[in-house]
């Protein structure tokens, strides 16, 4: 054991220590004896362009997620986010999806003993039997099928199981909350035709319908079209923070009768509104010396990444406070309460928010504390449960389902011909 493992685990003992004062025996077991789920960590961007190790025994590394972090905090699943940049990646979004698709498998192949590739709910279950990390694939933006219903299917047959219509940029097919208010932005009024068979094609192929950062009528449009349960892999409630990446009340009781889940954010921004203010306060500010950055490597001909960007916007999030996780609490018990228990769960964005994550979660070790949290609200074992995994397991079966009976169908059809 090196000395740089010892202090790493010194560093985990210690904090499982503080949270012996403020995690009971009871919710200790509780949350070891869940499956638990996490639908949303921006993690690939760290393998590809900073060639992270996710087996990093590096007690200042400041990521969210690491192997060790995550059997810290019993994380049982992770979708891993494909996410094509639409600014430093432009022209070549597929290219830069296969890429990143392809640093979370090196990740697995590199610790076959503690994480494995996953593409169901059975193999989710398999990996929790084994006790390995689970590392599922959501891509992040519709951009990255390049207007292509090959490239979709490509990506699912490589493992891919949900996808955001959009992300923060309008695409050819769906509009996004992002730019909604953008009048140099062209819209569609929600999904055009080829973006309704997108979706039918997501539900025929069984890969999950995610409705975070689309425009509100783009979700109501994916509503309507989609046979199939549908997600929102990282988002909050607008009723709390007025955010337009979050979504409304309508929107909540919306996805409970579609008998979908939202799963919520834990990004500071958007589940603390005085967090939010503050944020849009320096927006500009944090922006120019974002785009100061890059011109700044462009003219010394260096290349610009993701990474380049997040440095300056991590330095930006860090001059205001951090909400308690109260605030955070508050956002999957509103949930719970307008949609119900059965459509909510935990799309954290680890990884993917500049480091601006509510106090007391500073990793996916720190999991336990949400478990505390919901119990002293009086959640049960049973809720809580649900809440960490459990509704996201019987959303993907049923999406699983849809898909079966889809395709039994197709066979029958082409029978008759
Ligand atoms: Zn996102």
């Amino acid at each position: 054991m090196s000395l740089f493992r010892f202090s790493f685990l010194a560093l985990i003992l210690s904090s499982s220590l503080a949270f012996s004062q403020t995690v009971s025996p009871r919710a200790r077991a509780i949350h070891a004896s869940a499956i638990i789920v996490d639908t949303h960590a921006d993690t690939p961007q760290r393998f590809l362009y900073e060639n992270y190790d996710i087996g990093t025994t590096d007690p200042k590394d400041i990521g969210h997620i690491s192997l060790d972090k995550a059997r810290a905090g019993n994380l049982g699943a992770e979708f891993f986010s494909i996410w094509a940049d639409p600014e430093t990646t432009s022209g070549h979004f597929a290219k830069s999806t296969f890429d990143m698709i392809d640093a979370v498998y090196e990740q697995a192949s590199r610790h076959p003993k503690r994480m494995m590739m996953a593409f169901s709910v059975d193999d989710i279950e398999r990996a929790h039997q084994q006790k390995k990390l689970a590392a599922l694939i959501g891509i992040e933006g519709g951009h990255s099928i390049e207007n292509d219903i090959r490239l979709l299917r490509d990506y699912y047959r490589l493992g891919v199981r949900y996808m955001t219509l959009s992300w923060s940029n309008t695409n050819e097919w769906a509009d996004s909350s992002g730019d909604i208010d953008d009048p140099k932005i062209e819209h569609h009024n929600g999904l055009t035709d080829f973006g309704k068979q997108v979706v039918l094609e997501m539900n025929r192929l069984g890969m999950m319908v995610d409705i975070s950062h689309v425009a509100d009528k783009t979700f109501f449009d994916a509503i309507a079209t989609t046979k199939a349960p549908v997600i929102a892999s990282h988002s909050s409630a607008r009723a709390l923070t007025n955010h337009p990446r979050n979504m409304t009340d309508d929107m909540l009781r919306t996805v409970a009768k579609n008998g979908g889940v939202v799963q919520a954010n834990f990004y500071d921004a958007f589940i603390d509104e005085d967090y939010r203010k503050a944020a849009d306060a320096q927006k500009k500010d944090a922006e120019a010396a974002v785009e100061a950055r890059i011109a700044e490597l462009k003219t010394a001909g260096k290349p610009v990444t993701y990474l380049d960007k997040d440095k300056i916007e991590r330095e930006w999030a860090a001059k205001i406070p951090r909400p308690p996780l109260k605030s955070l609490i508050d956002h999957i018990d509103h949930i719970a309460k307008v949609a119900g228990v059965d459509h909510i769960g935990l799309g954290s964005d680890f990884d993917g928010v500049s480091g601006a994550t509510p106090e007391g979660i500073d990793s996916a070790a720190d999991l336990p504390r949400i478990t505390q949290a919901l119990l002293d609200r009086g959640y049960s074992a049973e809720d809580i449960h649900k809440i960490f995994g459990g509704n996201l397991l019987r959303v993907f079966r049923q999406v699983e389902n849809v898909s079966h009976k889809m395709q039994g169908e197709n066979v029958r059809t082409s029978a008759r011909h």
